[in-house]
């Protein structure tokens, strides 16, 4: 408290400020950039942000958090 807070959830583009979709983008040697997009006007993100190793691009379902 006090300090001025330092995060990221303000789309630049349009001022949207609830945060962020995510998207992962292949690159290579198994590794996936990661980056957000903003749910309200589609401006994508760059965060410099590199995955683990990731084999192959087939996501596997996991639990569901219901909204309630
Ligand atoms: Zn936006």
């Amino acid at each position: 408290m006090g300090s001025e807070d330092s995060y990221f959830r303000e789309c630049i583009n349009c001022g949207y400020q609830r945060g962020f979709h995510v998207y992962f983008k292949e690159i290579k040697d198994g590794k996936a950039r990661l980056g957000l997009i903003c749910p309200s006007c589609g401006q994508s993100y760059d965060i410099g942000w590199l995955t683990a190793d990731i084999g192959e691009f087939e996501p596997k379902k996991e639990k569901v958090y219901e909204d309630h």
